[in-house]
């Protein structure tokens, strides 16, 4: 049963491991929206691979890609050689950008994780422009290696490794509801641009012009925070005017998942470095950079990898993508996503432990508060990290799987397949709001 394989895992696996920790179970069969346990428990997935799982889990599209791949005898592994499968799946994916990026752009493979692929853009930036400095934002995450750490803006990710990447200057994120500058808002929005355009423009700031901002669109792990498509316009203004490259990270947005394919596409604007993993590859590991031809400034072997250009994760991931495209699931996220939205705002009225209920599409979180009105000196509400931990551990007790993220991990997080069904919708939001009121009551 789950029991001996989660005692022995925890008796050989690093102490670093983390998800099995909050979610105790050993998952013996997926499908869909759904895992099932070794004792035979099903459960709403709604963390999906933090939210890689697009399609949900064995999606036949994916599945019968795979198994046709493997039929035709196309090579496993090639290192970054040249494929026609590799070719079908950048066809595709420049096909999904839209026209004014992809007309002029390059993609590059990147070792297969959403890490290697910020490393990669930040590398590259670096050597466009000849300078060494990065702004990142509070909250922000883009991975766990030693550059991407130092981009994190969480303490928390990073606390306890000396020296990392120096040089990275991080700024306020337009997270409105625990806005540094004490307002609310526009307001919030509006400071943080800003306090940007004076960093960059008051010689009398200390700051040197850096190489690029890195950004995501919606803040993932930072608690699902959607940037205002205003800000985005003025960041990418920004950048423009002070020759900056423009990084965004879309490694848990992309395809689809905020309700349009691309995240930036909702604030029209185009990014000249996009960082691409997690859904990508259809289930399994891919991940690449697509940016603006004029930063093609790699020295062939700039940066390298030996399972860049996994013909798996090709095979999967054009399939799924095509998917996406074809049924118009960036759609269908808008839809569920307002429509658990929806469900989220009914529980919030009358339940003053809920202090905000927000995210675009199908990436949605829960800020969990004390609820009696109790703030901090900035007059934030006070995170309730012990109360966001109890609704996730009853959730799963009672069939929904949420993962936690934000400030204090007092943000209960919603990442489900693209293609949950409207009534999966309800029967997840019945789940988390009995968990709420058994928790509160
Ligand atoms: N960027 C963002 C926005 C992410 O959400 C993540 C993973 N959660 C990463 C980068 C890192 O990706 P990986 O875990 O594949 O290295």
């Amino acid at each position: 049963g789950n029991r001996s394989l989660l005692d022995s895992q925890a008796a050989r696996e690093s102490n670093a491991r983390s998800y099995p920790r909050r979610l105790p179970l050993a998952i013996q069969r997926a499908e869909g929206i759904h895992v099932t346990d070794m004792d035979g428990k099903t459960y709403y997935d709604c963390l999906a691979g933090a939210g890689t799982l697009a399609l949900g889990h064995n999606h036949p599209v994916v599945v019968d890609a795979i198994r046709a791949m493997l039929d035709q005898k196309v090579p496993l592994h090639t290192l970054d050689l040249t494929t026609p499968l590799k070719e079908a799946f950048v066809d595709e994916l420049f096909a999904s950008l839209p026209a004014a990026f992809a007309e002029q752009a390059r993609v590059h493979f990147c070792a297969p994780t959403g890490a290697d692929a910020v490393e990669a853009a930040v590398k590259l930036a670096k050597i466009a422009t000849g300078r060494s400095g990065v702004f990142s934002f509070h909250g922000g995450y883009h991975g766990s290696t030693h550059a991407t750490m130092s981009l994190s803006g969480s303490l928390h990710q990073k606390s306890d490794i000396p020296g990392l990447m120096p040089e990275v200057q991080f700024l306020p994120y337009p997270y409105a509801y625990r806005c540094p500058f004490g307002v609310g808002g526009e307001q919030c929005q509006q400071l943080s641009a800003h306090y940007l355009r004076n960093l960059l423009g008051d010689p009398e700031s200390g700051v040197r012009r850096p190489a690029a901002i890195i950004l995501e669109v919606v803040q993932g792990e930072g608690g699902a925070i959607p940037a205002p498509v205003e800000w985005l316009r003025e960041v990418r203004r920004i950048t423009e005017e002070y020759g900056i490259v423009l990084i965004i990270d879309e490694v848990q947005t992309g395809f689809g998942r905020t309700g349009k394919l691309y995240a930036f596409e909702h604030a029209g604007i185009v990014p000249d470095i996009l960082v691409l993993s997690k859904a990508i590859g259809g289930s399994l590991p891919l991940s690449v950079l697509v940016y603006r031809e004029r930063f093609d400034v790699w020295k062939p072997g700039a940066h390298i990898g030996t399972f860049r250009g996994n013909q798996m994760a090709m095979a999967a991931g054009l399939a799924s993508l095509r998917h996406i495209r074809r049924e118009n699931l960036p759609e269908q996220a808008a839809q569920r996503g307002r429509q658990l939205m929806d469900r989220l705002a009914a529980l919030q009225r009358g339940t003053p432990e809920i202090g905000e209920v927000r995210g675009r599409g199908l990436m949605i979180g829960v800020e969990i508060v004390d609820g009696d009105g109790a703030t901090d000196t900035l007059g934030h509400p006070l995170a309730n990290p012990a109360l966001a931990s109890a609704i996730q551990r009853r959730c799963f007790q009672n069939g929904l799987i949420l993962e936690l993220g934000g400030r204090h991990s007092s943000v209960v997080r919603f990442l489900p397949p693209l293609i949950i069904s409207a009534a999966e919708v309800d029967a997840v939001a019945d789940i988390f709001a009995a968990a709420v009121r058994a928790e509160l009551h």
